[in-house]
């Protein structure tokens, strides 16, 4: 009996949930480990805090002496919470957070005078060891080192007994080396775009904030279970596995009651949430077994991106003492819904206008409108860096696989305002008659609100799609940082923004129109240009791939294919003159994600074949010896008649031994076209080669060892099967 299997589900089916009780009811927990408005005010002297504000607020340099007055109550704070070490915590481009504690603890050199020090210094910049970091070539010199700086408009916080400070990743020549940098940059970019574009409609405005909400899909596994399958264990997803009899066709896991522990766990979770000031909302279970989902309230978009990096992060540990597992993957199981993670997005004022959202003056209407139709503009010109800010090695499993969502760009946006915009195409070219304006004010632009009302058809499939009062991108991978899509959509959006209004003020100048005249001009051609992005129809049909193809939108299924947008001279043109990336940083980071997603593929293919020449085969050997033994033994017994009477044995071990022979030429042939590809010195045509050469082969492996599966006595079978992963509750 194959032990470690049954150890793990022994183990698993006697779990008792974990005890636990709510410390406090959440509202008096919220951010009570964060060093927020409340905590500065108390620990603060009065120009320390509004130095905070100043940086928060408008970008202002924090001085060193005022940086050390906010360390010193940074630290007194912490010291009061029981903390002992500080860390700068930053977003390394390896898709996960980094941290290097240090201690705040300090003698002299002889010893003497131990004392618990943090100045400004320490809190400012910190210099880690980051020659491991990828840098994609950017520090290949001895001096070009890397430090992380402070990032005053995310707060510091507590987790456990370390203080965390949030920081950006740099060069010493300046490169950013992490995914925080570039968001800010983009996040900067929109801010000054979208303000300049408010001012038409609204004088006050100074400021404009992206704002995310993003939703967490994930699956919950048991930690014996998990750790009894080295797939998932070395690559985050089972790469074998016959399906399970019972899987989500009932539809009886999504939205029904939480299982106990699992429920017992997000309790624990959402209290670690609360403390940290991650204003965590919604749970339910999601569509496949064991498959659940987390939301928060929408936030500012940098400090929502943290969160999102901090939450991922918490929930593993969480997990740990719950005895679960999180799968972060996008396609863990074959068979059942994988995960991703919804980015809601919108722009907000600081006179608190959400402006993706209809108001009831036609004025403001106007100003939805505007912001509606650039964003559109925006994902019509820049499809294919949409989709390359996305890719990754485990999201090509969602996008293109016939799963949520396609990897077709499109925007949904829902019947009405499908009509509102046809009317406003047909809006006269050059100076508007009043009676034409006013009719457009009365029965176009001044109806919206009510019709949004009852506007509920909601379109599932679609990538993009806009939800009353804010685009949804629900492309996004479950274990990707957010900051890739939000860098790359606040970017298009803040160019589009900055074109609009160059060609509005050209108009207004070189026409003579007035404003509202010029704005309808500038929107109907944008409409007429923004055709091929609209689709209203079901995203995961063939008709639709046939459609996209007409209109000559990208269908990129792979991420090497994908993500050669980045570094397109559109891409590159865009980034730098707004000041996101120069020419270097995006090469950099292109070649970061070919290499990351060559290894991905590497390791799935060395773990594949290890698995099914190490496990798989010997089982099935080992099985195959029983039915030898048995066919023997009716041999002795029967005679010649044992032909007749040991057929279906005779027949299952010739079987067997087709499926071992098909895995070890598989894997074989499988293991020279990895060799083949290293040796390409092109990171774009190794990952091409890792794709479309050594990838195609895990599907063949896969199907031998799962008729492995079915055909072996379940007794015998070492690795943890599917039924047992997804219905262990
Ligand atoms: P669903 O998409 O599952 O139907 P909801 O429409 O309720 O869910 O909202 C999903 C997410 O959208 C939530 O995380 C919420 O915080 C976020 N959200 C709501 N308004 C905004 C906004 N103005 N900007 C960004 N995110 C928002
Ligand atoms: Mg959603």
């Amino acid at each position: 009996m194959s032990t470690l299997r049954f150890q793990a589900l022994k183990e698993a089916s006697t779990r008792k949930p974990v005890h636990f009780e709510e410390i406090d009811r959440k509202s008096n927990l919220f951010g009570s480990n964060v060093f927020n408005e409340k905590a500065m005010k108390q620990y603060l002297t009065s120009d320390a805090l509004k130095g905070v504000r100043d940086a928060i607020q408008h970008g202002t340099k924090i001085e060193r002496k005022l940086a050390d007055y906010i360390a010193m109550g940074m630290k007194e704070w912490a010291l009061a919470k029981g903390v002992t070490h500080y860390t700068h915590w930053f977003q390394p481009l390896t898709g996960t957070t980094a941290e290097k504690h240090d201690a705040f603890f300090e003698t002299s050199y002889d010893g003497s005078d131990p004392v618990e020090k943090f100045g400004g210094a320490q809190l400012v910049q910190q210099e880690p060891d980051a020659s491991s970091f990828p840098n994609g070539g950017i520090r290949n010199t001895f001096e070009a080192r890397g430090y992380t700086a402070w990032d005053p408009t995310s707060p510091a916080f507590i987790y456990g007994t370390t203080l965390c400070i949030p920081t950006v990743f740099i060069a010493y020549t300046g490169e950013a080396l992490d995914n925080k940098i570039p968001l800010l940059r983009a996040l900067s970019a929109i801010d000054e775009a979208a303000t300049e574009v408010c001012k038409y409609f609204d004088k006050n405005v100074k400021k404009v904030t992206a704002t995310l909400g993003w939703e967490q899909e994930y699956f919950l596994i048991d930690k014996a279970l998990a750790n009894s399958r080295p797939d998932l264990m070395m690559t985050g997803r089972t790469l074998l596995g016959h399906t399970s009899a019972k899987g989500q066709q009932l539809d009886d896991h999504y939205f029904g009651s939480i299982p106990t522990r699992a429920l017992t766990y997000m309790r624990d979770l959402e209290q670690e949430c609360m403390l940290l000031g991650i204003p965590v909302k919604t749970r339910h279970n999601e569509v496949a077994p064991n498959q659940f989902e987390l939301a928060p309230i929408f936030e500012e978009t940098n400090l929502a991106v943290d969160h999102n990096s901090l939450l991922m992060d918490v929930m593993q540990r969480v997990a740990e003492r719950h005895d679960f597992k999180v799968l972060f993957h996008e396609k863990p199981f074959k068979g059942v819904n994988g995960s991703g993670k919804h980015n809601n997005w919108s722009l907000a004022t600081d006179t608190g206008v959400n402006l993706l959202s209809p108001s009831k003056t036609p004025m403001s209407n106007l100003q939805f409108l505007t912001f509606f139709i650039n964003t559109i503009k925006a994902v019509n010109d820049n499809e294919t860096l949409l989709r390359a800010s996305i890719a990754t090695a485990s999201n090509d499993h969602r996008l293109g696989a016939n799963e949520a969502p396609p990897a077709i760009m499109s925007v949904f946006i829902g019947a009405q305002l499908t009509k509102v915009l046809s009317e406003l195409e047909s809006v006269t070219t050059g100076k508007l008659s009043p009676e034409e304006k006013t009719d457009l004010k009365l029965n176009v632009v001044g109806k919206i609100p009510d019709v949004l009302l009852d506007n509920t058809d909601r379109n599932r499939t679609s990538p993009f799609a806009f939800t009353g009062n804010k685009f949804e991108f629900r492309a996004v991978g479950s274990n990707s940082n957010c900051s890739n899509a939000m860098t790359t959509l606040n970017a298009i959006v803040a160019k589009q923004l900055i074109d609009f209004k160059n060609e509005v003020e050209n108009l207004i100048e070189s026409k003579d129109m007035k404003k509202d005249d010029a704005i309808f001009n500038v929107l109907r051609e944008y409409i007429k240009q923004s055709k091929k992005i609209l689709f209203e129809g079901d995203g995961y049909s063939e008709a639709w791939e046939k459609e996209a193809g007409k209109r000559g939108l990208s269908n990129f299924k792979t991420t090497p294919e994908a993500i050669k947008a980045k570094v397109s001279k559109q891409a590159l043109d865009l980034f730098a003159e707004l000041g996101i990336f120069n020419h270097v940083e995006a090469e950099a980071r292109y070649e970061i994600e070919l290499e990351e997603y060559t290894k991905k593929i590497q390791i799935e293919g060395r773990v594949l074949g290890d698995i099914a020449r190490n496990h798989v085969i010997p089982t099935a050997i080992r099985y195959q010896n029983t039915l030898i033994e048995n066919v023997k033994g009716l041999k002795e017994i029967f005679g010649k008649e044992f032909e007749t009477i040991a057929k279906e044995q005779i027949t299952l071990i010739k079987e067997i031994s087709g499926h071992i022979e098909g895995i070890n030429s598989k894997v074989l042939a499988m293991t020279n076209e990895r060799k083949k590809a290293n040796q390409l010195t092109d990171a774009q045509k190794m990952a091409e080669a890792y794709c479309n050469k050594v990838k195609p082969y895990f599907e063949d492996i896969r199907n031998h060892c799962d008729k492995l599966e079915l055909l072996v006595d379940d007794e015998s079978w070492t690795l943890t099967k599917y039924r047992e992963l997804l219905f262990t509750k």
